[in-house]
């Protein structure tokens, strides 16, 4: 089970929303963007605010396994073990 088995469309990552502070934001899509040479996968994963619609995204196993990006609306790196 990998770090990124957790981050399936329709869950929940708990990461404040860029505009309106939600605690939570749902997971839309996840992209496979190549492999890292860890072995590991590198996905690009995009949210949803389910209150405002506002959507960020991150990339997930940032060169290696378990490393998240900061988002692209925030300065803050979401935390891998906050998938609801
Ligand atoms: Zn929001």
């Amino acid at each position: 089970m990998s770090v990124a088995d957790e981050f399936v469309e329709r869950r929940m990552l708990k990461f404040a929303c860029h505009e309106c502070n939600h605690p939570a934001q749902l997971i839309t899509k996840k992209e496979k963007l190549g492999d890292n040479s860890d072995s590991s996968e590198k996905f690009k994963i995009e949210l949803t605010c389910p209150r405002c619609k506002a959507t960020d995204s991150f990339i997930l196993n940032d060169g290696s396994e378990g490393v998240a990006s900061t988002s692209e609306n925030t300065e803050s790196t979401p935390d891998l073990n906050k998938v609801l």
